[in-house]
């Protein structure tokens, strides 16, 4: 067999020039959103806060659905991106196993999340607003949505939680550099930050505060729109251009994997690199497993529940069926910052649901053991995030030399951690623990769920 390249490539011919949806192919998509009365939400409710075309495609059942040109435009000037394939790591794990991953670090937001912050600009844009709100959380979400705001011409006013705010000044910084307004969450700038201000002066913050500061902003300023770097429909379905992509360069090197692998935050990474190849599975049958990975500290798919539950804390956002810890959740802080999200998208919860992906969650320190060993091995280092997919692929590595099988592992590593700095100083001083989330958290959370039935 011909050797396989270090580095698989397309050309800017060959790229995609459609994002794929997973409904199309699901038995059971899952059922619509809910707004407080626990009736389906009105389309006019959410065209408060989305374009109009976004919501066509988080409600769309086509399978392909075509890129702009502009979008397209704006990918090529980091898509595609190529497939690696990581030999010094399979030598050093001494694997038969074949590991290939896609790095989706090479952009100036540092991560994946460019890949939705571009046409989620382009289609506000297109539709005459003005502004954009959001929160975020380590940072590289509210990084994204800067850059692309800045290449559309769109205002940025973004809440970043207030724990990493304070860990990452660096990523507040970036964000102001494109034009952005950064406010620490919770803030004094709307009522919701105020109420939590009040009854908790120190509180360090979460997604949930952030979000409802956010829908509060947009909702009350003219020509303005809110915008979320994951979990939803749209948000996954911008993703696709990763799995795309990874069909199209292992057809070039006769190659398909046996096991894809991506962490899980809200959810958009992993549906972005999985669905093309599950299509596959849904439509043709093809063989393959997939792995989600969450940490410990923040266990959404192998601990929480399926229901019906908010994406924020102060419930503005419609209600969604998925796997959630409660949307009252205030994760520890754990440095995956990105990872610490109460839900999961809609389309991840009801695979998972149904069984047709596994879930698994590792703990804080076998994750930064992975990571330093992946950055020494192949001369990359990983945001914290993206290391749990990597702990989870060598595993999956190491179990193929166990057996024997030279099976082929895909995985996603979805940013740099060269604003993680802090992070791994303090494993390399030894202070990284491992937060547990115990039972008594967990009911506590899901206590919050809300009651439609
Ligand atoms: C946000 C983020 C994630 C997790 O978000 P998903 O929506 O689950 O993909 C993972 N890795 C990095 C680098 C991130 O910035």
């Amino acid at each position: 067999m011909k050797r396989i390249p270090n580095k698989i490539y397309l050309s800017e011919k060959e790229t995609p020039k459609f994002w794929y949806n997973i409904a199309a192919d699901l038995p059971n998509p899952p059922p619509p959103p809910l707004g407080k009365d626990g009736k389906p939400c009105p389309p006019e409710q959410l065209a408060a806060l989305f374009p109009i075309e976004l919501l066509k495609q988080e409600m769309s059942r086509e399978r392909y659905i075509e890129i702009p040109k502009k979008v397209r435009e704006a990918y090529m000037t980091y898509r595609p991106s190529p497939l690696n394939r990581a030999y010094r790591l399979e030598k050093a794990l001494g694997t038969p196993a074949r590991i290939y991953y896609k790095y989706e670090g090479n952009n100036p937001s540092g991560s994946h999340k460019l890949n939705t912050a571009i046409p989620q600009a382009y289609y506000n844009k297109a539709e005459g607003i003005k502004k954009l709100t959001t929160e975020t959380g380590a940072g590289q979400w509210g990084t994204a949505l800067a850059a692309a705001c800045a290449m559309f011409g769109i205002e940025d006013v973004t809440y970043m939680v207030k724990a990493s705010a304070q860990q990452k000044p660096y990523r507040k910084i970036i964000m102001e550099t494109f034009g952005a307004q950064v406010h620490a969450s919770p803030s004094d700038t709307t009522e919701f930050g105020r109420g939590v201000l009040a009854k908790d002066p120190g509180c360090r913050g979460s997604l949930g505060t952030a979000i409802s500061e956010a829908v509060e902003l947009a909702l009350k300023s003219e020509k303005a729109h809110y915008s979320l770097g994951s979990v939803l429909n749209h948000v996954v379905l911008h993703q696709t251009v990763i799995g795309e992509e990874a069909l199209l360069q292992f057809a070039k090197i006769d190659d398909y994997p046996d096991i894809v692998i991506a962490c899980v935050g809200g959810g958009s990474n992993f549906g972005g690199l999985a669905f093309p190849f599950i299509g596959k599975t849904l439509r043709e049958g093809v063989r393959t497993r997939y792995v989600a990975v969450e940490p410990s500290a923040c266990p959404t798919l192998t601990r929480g529940k399926y229901a019906y539950d908010y994406g924020d804390m102060g419930g503005f956002t419609p209600a969604l069926m998925q796997y959630t810890l409660g949307s009252g959740f205030i994760p520890s802080g754990i440095h995956a910052g990105g990872l610490r999200y109460h839900g999961a998208s809609g389309l991840v919860s009801v695979l998972k649901h149904e069984n047709r992906i596994e879930a698994v969650a590792l703990s804080q320190t076998d994750v930064f053991g992975a990571a330093v060993k992946f950055a020494e091995i192949e001369g990359l280092l990983p945001a914290p995030e993206s290391a749990h997919a990597i702990c989870a692929a060598m595993s999956e590595a190491l179990a193929c030399k166990e057996s024997g099988e030279a099976k082929t592992i895909l995985f996603n590593l979805t940013g740099h951690g060269y604003f993680d700095l802090a992070a791994y100083d303090e494993y390399n001083k030894g202070n990284i623990t491992d937060a547990a989330y115990s039972d008594e958290e967990l009911k506590n959370g899901l206590a919050s769920l809300p009651d439609f039935k």
